[in-house]
C-alpha cells in the first residue's frame, strides 16, 4: 500500500510577512514545506520559513522546562514539571519584587507575533515598565518616525496597482532580496526592478543588489544622516523640490532649508566617503525621475542616529513629492485596535 500523501495550504508565521506555503503531508507528518504559487507572495519563501519544518521536528526543540544543574555555560540541564517551573519563577519574582522593587524584574521577548500585548499585560500587573522587544530597535524607530512626520506608515508602492511602479528607488541599508518581510516582500521589491529605470544604492558593502544599481552610494558606516542632510540641500538649492507639495502638505520647510545649508556637499562627501559628483546625481534622479521610493531597513534603525536619519530620509520622500502618489511611498494609516491596546495598558492589579 502506497503512503497517503497530502498538500495543505497555509500560512507560514515564522516572521510576519505570513508568505502563503504548500504543506506536504505523508502519512500524518510533514515532509516538505514550499511557496504557494497561487498566493500573494506568488510561491516564494525565505530560507528561514523553508526550515521552519525543524520548529516541529528538530530533536533539539524545546519541549518542556529545563532547569541548570551544573556551572552557567556547562550544559548540564534537568528536565522538570510546568508546575515546578512556575513555582520557581514565582518564588523568585516574589523574592526580587520584595527586596527590590517591581523595577528590578525586567522582561524581554523576540519579535511579537500577537502576544507581545499579553508580555506588556504581565508587566504592568507586576508594576515594572521594563519590557525590551526586538522592535526597539528593529521597524519601532521607522514606525515612530512615520507616525509623528505622516500619521501613517510609508511603504514603497512596488506593486503598480496605481497604474505606476516607482522610476527612482533608492534601497538605503537594506537588502529586501534577501530579508523578505520587512516593511514589503521581496518578490514585490525585485518585480518592481523590472520598470526601474534608477536604482541607487546605499550600502558600505557590495551585494547582490548593488550589482543591478544604476549609482552605488558606498557610504562610511553611520554617516546615512549627512548623505541625507547632503541630497536635501542639493534638492532645495537647486530647486527641484516639488513647490506643490511643499506648499499645501508639509510643515517647517524654511526651517529645513536652513538646516541644510548646514550640509553642501563637499562637507558631506568628507563625512560619508562618497563623492559630491555621486551625491549630486542620487539628489536629481530622486527628484526629477519620479515617482520614486525609498526603501530603509533595520541598519539604519540599529545606528546611534536613528530617529535623525531616518527622519531626513523622510524629508527627502516629502519634498519630492513621492509620499501618496502612484509609484511613490504609500501612507498605510493603521486601522483602530484600541480594544487590544486597552488590554495591555490595563492598571497593575491589586495587592
Ligand atoms: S518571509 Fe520567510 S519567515 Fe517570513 S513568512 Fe515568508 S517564508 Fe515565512
Amino acid at each position: 500500500m502506497g503512503s497517503d500523501i497530502k498538500t495543505i495550504k497555509s500560512t507560514c508565521k515564522s516572521c510576519h510577512g505570513s508568505c502563503g506555503v504548500l504543506i506536504a503531508v505523508e502519512d500524518g507528518k510533514a515532509t516538505r514545506i514550499t511557496g504557494n504559487p497561487e498566493s500573494l507572495t506568488k510561491g516564494t519563501m525565505c530560507a528561514k520559513g523553508q526550515a521552519s519544518i525543524q520548529d516541529v521536528y528538530n530533536p533539539n526543540r524545546l519541549k518542556y522546562p529545563l532547569l541548570r544543574k551544573g556551572e552557567r555555560g556547562s550544559g548540564e540541564w534537568e528536565r522538570i514539571s510546568w508546575d515546578r517551573a512556575l513555582d520557581i519563577l514565582e518564588e523568585k519574582m516574589s523574592t526580587a519584587i520584595k527586596e527590590d522593587g517591581p523595577e528590578s524584574i525586567a522582561m524581554t521577548q523576540g519579535t511579537g507575533r500577537g502576544y507581545n500585548r499579553y508580555t506588556f499585560r504581565f508587566a504592568r500587573s507586576i508594576g515594572t515598565p521594563n519590557v525590551g522587544l526586538p522592535a526597539h530597535f528593529c521597524y519601532g524607530p521607522r514606525l515612530a518616525v512615520f507616525g509623528n512626520m505622516v500619521g501613517g506608515r510609508l511603504y514603497c508602492d512596488y506593486h503598480g496597482w496605481g497604474g505606476e511602479f516607482p522610476k527612482t528607488q533608492i534601497s538605503w541599508g537594506k537588502q529586501l532580496e534577501i530579508t523578505n518581510a520587512d516593511g514589503e516582500m521581496a518578490v514585490w521589491f525585485l518585480e518592481s526592478l523590472k520598470h526601474c529605470k534608477n536604482l541607487i544604492v546605499v550600502d558600505p558593502r557590495a551585494t547582490r543588489i548593488t550589482q543591478r544599481a544604476d549609482l552605488w552610494l558606498q557610504i562610511r558606516p553611520g554617516t546615512d544622516a549627512a548623505l541625507a542632510l547632503g541630497m536635501l540641500n542639493v534638492i532645495i538649492n537647486e530647486g527641484l523640490y516639488d513647490k506643490d507639495f511643499v506648499e499645501n502638505w508639509t510643515h517647517g520647510f524654511d526651517e529645513l532649508r536652513e538646516r541644510v545649508q548646514e550640509y553642501p556637499v563637499e562637507k558631506v562627501e568628507e563625512i560619508t566617503w562618497v563623492p559630491k559628483e555621486k551625491i549630486i546625481k542620487a539628489a536629481r534622479m530622486l527628484a526629477t525621475d519620479t515617482p520614486g521610493c525609498i526603501q530603509t531597513g533595520e541598519s539604519l534603525e540599529a545606528s546611534l542616529n536613528a530617529i535623525s536619519t531616518i527622519s531626513a530620509i523622510t524629508s527627502l520622500a516629502a519634498i519630492t513629492g513621492n509620499i501618496e502618489r502612484p509609484g511613490g511611498m504609500v501612507n498605510w494609516v493603521y486601522p483602530d485596535t484600541d480594544e487590544m491596546e486597552k488590554f495591555s495598558m490595563e492598571p497593575p492589579v491589586p495587592e
